[in-house]
């Protein structure tokens, strides 16, 4: 891991483009929330890894018309960054599966891209936590600690 110490909200602007561009392609609306003021140690690489895992899935779980957001949040002593779609949700079954290795519901899915950000986000001192409601949508929620 190359750990630089990095101030979220720029470095979340800088894959803007990227993940704007997951959405569009499927007719998705897409915000950036980016006022955090947060400052964390992370591997760009490796986190850009992760975050887009979690917008693909977000975009691939979501209709056309439909909306993901992508907030940053400061709390005492950590960084919050919440990926909320308003998709099909997981269904209460799933939920304890859905971080397994090879574990997807897709025809075409790997089940590699939950599996690979949550070892990228624990390689981070981080958390990833889920809320979801069925056919509502999901929020997950990526818990980092702050750089000191
Ligand atoms: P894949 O995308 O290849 O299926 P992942 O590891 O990325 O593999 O995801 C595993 C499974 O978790 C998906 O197949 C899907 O069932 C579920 N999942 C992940 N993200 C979401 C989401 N935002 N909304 C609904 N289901 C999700
Ligand atoms: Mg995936």
């Amino acid at each position: 891991l190359i750990m630089i110490k990095s101030d979220l909200d720029e470095f979340m602007l800088s894959y803007r483009h990227l993940l704007q561009g997951e959405a569009d392609a499927k007719g998705i609306r897409f915000s950036l929330n980016t006022d955090s003021g947060a400052m964390v140690n992370i591997d760009h690489e490796q986190m850009r890894q992760a975050l887009l895992n979690l917008v693909q899935n977000a975009v691939e779980a979501t209709e056309e018309g439909g909306e993901i957001t992508v907030s940053l949040f400061c709390r005492e002593n950590q960084a919050l960054i919440e990926i909320v779609d308003t998709g099909r949700g997981i269904p209460e079954k799933e939920r304890a599966r859905i971080f397994n290795l090879y574990f997807t519901t897709k025809d075409e899915g790997t089940g590699m891209g939950l599996s690979i950000a949550n070892q990228i986000i624990q390689s981070h001192g981080g958390i990833i936590e889920i809320e979801s409601e069925e056919h509502q949508g999901s929020c997950f929620r990526i818990k980092l600690p702050l750089a000191e």
